[in-house]
């Protein structure tokens, strides 16, 4: 964490980057999040699975301090969330949302540019300063040669690079990931996930994510968090967490998790007897 960070937040080096306590959030009428605790230290990549509906953006936005909470904390390198303003929050956390909206004709440098608003005062202009940052990032992301592209011209995979570059530009120590390669096929899925781990062993960012292939998650987390119905119902390192009894309750899944060279893997499985009709 850089200093001017840990001074913005008066953060300590050893409280956790995210402590969520009790955490009530409802939308709609409809309570989402009944009460979620959960701690990431800093340093540590968590990535929070459960079915579809779990509740796993919605815990993710209220830790970007995008939903406000009925009830609950969030505490930011020891900070409380509620205690922060924008531009300091942006300067701890840096989201990439599930889908994130295109401004429509936006040119890739200026869509990573938006990362440093943070920075920049307000009807103020960019530094030089802001500008190297920005440059750093597109070469890092080896997105350099599409500077001037508008984003809606680029591929799925380098469309999600960018994403990443703008929040990777906004240089806080807490990334949070909603879904970040459910668009990519698996060799930029794993092309984004090293690249992750790679900053994250570089500049010691914290990551918290969330993921819907179970292997894949076990395999860059240090631990998982497995929500289900707006709560936490497993909270563990991998093998803990992908086990077939717990998937199987959780997901309405039949799954097999077999041993792999860095954590299980789980294979979805058919019944057995399911094909009986077939041919051959
Ligand atoms: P996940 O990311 O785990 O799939 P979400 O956090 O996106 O789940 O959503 C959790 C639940 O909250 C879903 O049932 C969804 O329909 C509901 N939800 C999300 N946003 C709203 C909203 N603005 N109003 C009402 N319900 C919402
Ligand atoms: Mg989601």
């Amino acid at each position: 964490m850089s200093e001017d960070v840990r001074t913005a937040v008066g953060a300590e080096a050893d409280l956790p980057a995210v402590e969520v306590t009790g955490l009530r959030v409802t939308l709609g009428g409809t309570p989402i999040l009944a009460g979620v605790g959960l701690s990431v230290s800093a340093g540590e990549w968590v990535t929070v699975i459960g079915p579809n509906g779990a509740g796993k953006s919605t815990l993710l936005r209220a830790v970007a301090g995008l939903l406000p909470a009925d009830a609950g904390s969030i505490r930011l390198f020891g900070t409380p969330s509620t205690r922060l303003s924008r531009r300091e929050r942006a300067r701890v956390v840096a989201a990439v949302a599930q889908s994130p909206v295109v401004p429509a004709g936006m040119a890739v440098v200026d869509y990573v540019l938006l990362g440093r608003t943070p920075y920049i005062p307000p009807f103020g202009r960019e530094s030089a300063a802001d500008l190297a940052v920005v440059a750093d990032v597109l070469d890092r992301l080896e997105l350099t040669r599409f500077a001037s592209r508008p984003l809606a011209t680029l591929s799925g995979g380098e469309r999600q690079r960018v994403f990443l570059a703008r929040a990777l530009a906004q240089g806080a120590p807490l990334l949070l990931l909603d879904e970040p390669t459910s668009a990519l096929d698996i060799g930029h899925q794993q092309e984004v996930l090293e690249l992750v781990d790679q900053l994250r062993r570089d500049d010691g960012l914290t990551v918290l994510a969330t993921m819907h292939d179970l292997s894949v998650a076990g395999e860059y987390a240090d631990r998982l968090v497995l929500m289900a119905g707006g709560r936490v119902v497993a909270d563990g390192p991998p093998r803990e967490v992908l086990v077939e009894e717990l998937l199987a309750t959780h997901y309405q899944a039949r799954v097999r998790v077999i041993d792999g060279d860095h954590g299980p893997l789980v294979v979805p499985v058919r019944a057995t007897g399911r094909r009986a009709d077939r041919p051959g």
